[in-house]
């Protein structure tokens, strides 16, 4: 088996949730067993050390971002930012607003996360519509930083985010698709 169908053979599919009619894709038997957790971590750092394609910071999406982005960041010496829902960090911050597919959402940085000439490597867990990255590619873009690449554990083509993120000239790089 290589490593995405390994990968892919550990991400487990809920049916009708959070609302009926979701196929959702569930992360968290990746990061339970141990030897998982460790081939997906260094599928990324094996990319992200390659020099051409070294980040100077590794920013993380709210909020199973976190828990792959911030070990990715560790295991490259680098520092980790937090991309938050609205309301939860304390200092000064920017904020962009994106549509859902019923209301709205509003994810904030801190303004002293990145600087102009940072090369920021972005990542999330899932890309559906892409909404989400794109939100955090215009907060880390405004404050002059550049996105390296959008990464996340799945994509789900289907849906056109993955498109849409290449087509607005970020590049991506995900792991599994189910479509
Ligand atoms: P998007 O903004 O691309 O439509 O949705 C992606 C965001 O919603 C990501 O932050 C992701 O964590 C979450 N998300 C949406 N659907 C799923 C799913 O089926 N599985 C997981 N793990 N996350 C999802």
């Amino acid at each position: 088996m290589d490593s995405t169908d390994y990968l892919k053979s550990h991400i487990r599919t809920v049916p009708d949730w959070p609302a009926p009619g979701v196929q959702f894709r569930d992360i968290t038997p990746l990061l339970q067993d141990p030897r998982v957790f460790r081939v997906l971590i260094d599928t990324f750092v094996h990319r992200y050390m390659e020099p051409s394609l070294r980040p100077t910071v590794v920013a993380g999406l709210d909020a199973r971002g976190f828990i792959i982005g911030s070990v990715v960041a560790y295991e490259l010496g680098l520092g980790f930012v937090p991309i938050r829902k609205k309301g939860k960090l304390p200092f000064t911050t920017v904020e962009e607003t994106y549509e859902l597919e019923y209301g709205s959402a509003t994810v904030e940085l801190h303004t002293d996360a990145v600087k102009p000439g940072d090369r920021v490597l972005l990542i999330d867990d899932l890309i559906a519509t892409g909404g989400t990255m794109m939100a955090g590619a215009r907060l880390l873009e405004k404050l002059g930083a550049e996105v390296m690449e959008g990464a996340a554990i799945v994509d789900l083509p289907e849906l056109g985010g993955s498109e849409r993120l290449r087509a607005s000239g970020l590049p991506l790089f995900t792991l599994v698709n189910f479509s």
